[in-house]
């Protein structure tokens, strides 16, 4: 007898209990799935904070010409990659783990020091989902600390939050969805008040695109600190996403033992080659940060002329509110643009149904997005 429900309980089935209503992370949906369900010849996609620019043609050639190489595994540690980055931050090799984006580094942080039934993670909320999703897969407590009403941070309740058996906090500076950047007074104050045991891991996906990144970014105090880890992607200003390449920056010793526990080729042959392409390729990053910047500027205004409430943002995105005159909601303002061919994001996965997200594209896709939310807005 083949019925579903008999399937479903059979005894290889049973998982963990903290996995089992386990929803996976909601990612941005993708290009051919709109064109398809739309019947659209061009899509734009401003959903996944990715390039506007593409990926760089240096790093195309090296990906190309390295494709002979796809034989062989890739050099346990990617030692030359963490060469170029160290290089590039002025550190020393032994600071660097690279991994499959910096969501892995993210993972490995939470599962090499948690021990379930004992250890709990710290976050804000909301926050990037990988850091919950990742503590609850690993059978750790989750403390969840509501941002202020203007999604600042609140440090106080933040450290209060914190005991001996919080063994990671993140922060997300630029924040994932917000935009905000907390200064680095308000960071220090986080890692000098955090307990010694937790590790502060401060989560710069989005710091390449900051205005003044010395007033907002720990990095140069990283020898100060132990217990602070910085992460950094290759998936946003450097145009990788899809390749899967971000790296943690910390003390020798915590960096030792993640060099131990991580799966020894998580960044693949191809991936490695184009970091150290993406690395060499100054004049295209230039670019793209260019475009990024103007972009923002070019967003904030375009949706501020329409009514919409836009909250500061040192990242490649903006969070907005539709005008409180709109006739409609903004999941149906998402849908009608997803209709139109543009896929931005709605925060709903982060709990707020009220707001969206949309990443900076070149100058053309950010006009197109302005000229049909005037459209939608105005229907
Ligand atoms: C995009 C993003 C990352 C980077 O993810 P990768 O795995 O490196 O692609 C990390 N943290 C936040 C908050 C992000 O938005």
């Amino acid at each position: 007898m083949d019925n579903s429900s008999e399937k479903n309980t059979h005894p290889a089935f049973s998982v963990r209990e903290e996995v089992r209503n386990f929803s996976p992370y909601v990612p941005g949906l993708s290009i051919d799935e709109i064109r398809i369900k739309y019947g659209l010849s061009q899509v734009i996609k401003m959903a996944s904070n990715e390039s506007p620019l593409g990926a760089s043609p240096l790093v195309q050639k090296a990906v190309i010409s390295h494709a002979g190489l796809a034989f062989r595994y890739p050099q346990a540690g990617n030692p030359r990659l963490c060469d170029a980055i160290a290089r590039n931050h002025r550190l020393k090799p032994e600071q660097v783990v690279v991994g499959n984006g910096s969501d892995e580094i993210i993972d490995l942080l939470i599962r090499l020091r948690g021990v379930p039934g004992k250890s709990n993670i710290l976050t804000f909320s909301p926050c990037f989902s990988i850091y919950s999703l990742q503590t609850r897969f690993a059978g750790l407590e989750l403390r969840q600390v509501p941002l202020d009403e203007d999604f600042s941070f609140p440090l106080h309740a933040f450290l209060d939050a914190a005991d001996d058996n919080t063994v990671v906090a993140f922060v997300t500076a630029p924040d994932n969805p917000s935009g905000y950047t907390p200064s680095l007074a308000d960071l220090l104050l986080l890692v000098n008040g955090l307990p010694d045991s937790c590790v502060l891991v401060v989560d710069e996906a989005y710091m390449d695109f900051c205005d003044n990144e010395e007033a907002h970014s720990l990095l140069p105090q990283l020898d100060s600190f132990p217990n602070l880890v910085i992460c950094r992607t290759f998936s946003k200003s450097y145009g990788l996403a899809g390749l899967r390449l971000g790296y943690g920056l910390m003390h020798p010793t915590l960096a030792d033992y993640l060099h131990r526990v991580r799966l020894p080729f998580s960044v693949n042959v191809l991936a490695e080659e184009a970091g150290l392409a993406a690395l060499a390729d100054v004049t295209f990053r230039k670019s793209l940060l260019d475009v990024v910047r103007k972009g923002r500027i070019r967003l904030k205004n375009g949706l501020e002329e329409l009514g919409c409430k836009v909250w500061p943002s040192h990242a490649n995105f903006l969070m907005f509110a539709l005008p409180e005159s709109a006739t409609l909601n903004a999941l149906q303002f998402f849908e009608i643009m997803l209709s139109r061919g543009i896929i931005i994001r709605p925060l709903k996965s982060y709990g707020m149904p009220d707001k969206l997200r949309v990443s900076m594209g070149s100058d053309e896709e950010n006009n197109a997005f302005l000229k049909a939310a005037a459209a939608i807005l105005s229907a």
